[in-house]
């Protein structure tokens, strides 16, 4: 039997936040009022100043010399983070295993997870994500694939067992029923070593609460892996909101740690 071996979690932006800034000038205009803006800032970094701007009603006169950078930075200082959730980006993420996705689905706040469906899928055909320690051994490879081999082998044997014993509806709605039965069955002989895949939207803020929480566990590197491309990524689009985080190296793999407030000026 074959199957198909992931090594490391892949994830791409697959859509970002696109700012009507001649909409919103014209209201200010409308106020009598002009925003000075920061040349450079981005789209995302500048629906958070506008956001922020609004709520004081700085602009004009009232507008500090802050750039855009410098006014994020005071407002993370001060907490006032719920205008960072104005900013949403969605990704597509995949390489990840079952076992990941349950850790990446307790993040309740901010984010809009859709995963592949076991059930409208066929979970076998899936491929599985070897750890990194494991790799790291010949012997071990060996004994993981072993077990993987016959986790696929019982599948097979159950999804055709109940195949044989339950009897075809002629119901279209039945048919699909008696499918997703059978697949449920058969899946729970599955590791969690199973690929998943997701589209995931989150906001800004809940990035920040995600990465805090979980880009530094120095044990988990699946999870490490994926926080330092979730940053890399945000980073780039977006450097003022992530200012405070920073990847280092730990073992030769990646780690995001936050750096804080006080420590960084
Ligand atoms: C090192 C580590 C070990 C863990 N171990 C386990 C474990 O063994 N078992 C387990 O079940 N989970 C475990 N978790 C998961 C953890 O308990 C959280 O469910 C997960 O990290 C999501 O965090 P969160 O609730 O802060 O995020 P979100 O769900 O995104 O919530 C964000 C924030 O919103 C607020 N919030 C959300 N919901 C509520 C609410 N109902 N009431 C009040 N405030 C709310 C909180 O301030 C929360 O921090 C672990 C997490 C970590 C980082």
């Amino acid at each position: 039997m074959t199957y198909d071996v992931r090594e490391t979690p892949s994830l791409q932006i697959i859509s970002r936040p696109s700012l009507d800034v001649d909409a919103f000038e014209k209201y200010l205009a409308g106020e009598g009022l002009a925003w000075a803006r920061t040349p450079g800032a981005t789209e995302a970094e500048e629906l958070v100043e506008l956001a922020g701007r609004l709520c004081y009603m700085s602009f004009g006169e009232r507008q500090s010399p802050r750039t855009n950078a410098q006014y994020i930075w005071n407002l993370l200082q001060q907490g006032h983070e719920s205008v960072l959730e104005h900013v949403e980006w969605t990704f597509l993420l995949t390489g990840v295993s079952r076992s990941f996705s349950h850790q990446f689905a307790r993040h309740r706040v901010g984010f809009a997870l859709s995963q592949l469906s076991q059930q409208y899928t066929d979970p076998n055909d899936a491929p599985t994500v070897i750890p990194e320690l494991v790799r790291a051994s010949k012997t071990l490879t060996q004994i993981w694939e072993r077990a993987i081999i016959e986790a696929k082998k019982a599948y097979e044997v159950i999804q055709r067992e109940l195949q044989a014993s339950i009897p075809e509806p002629d119901d279209r709605v039945a048919k699909r029923e008696r499918r997703r039965a059978i697949r449920s069955a058969a899946r729970s002989v599955l590791p969690e070593a199973t690929e998943t895949r997701i589209v995931f939207t989150a906001n800004a803020r809940a990035i920040r609460h995600f990465l805090t929480l979980r880009g530094s566990i120095a044990g988990d590197l699946e999870m490490r892996l994926v926080s330092a491309e979730l940053l890399a990524i945000v980073e780039g689009e977006a450097p003022a909101l992530f200012a405070d985080f920073e990847i280092v190296q730990l073992d030769g793999e990646p780690l995001v740690k936050r750096i804080h407030l006080d420590e960084r000026e």
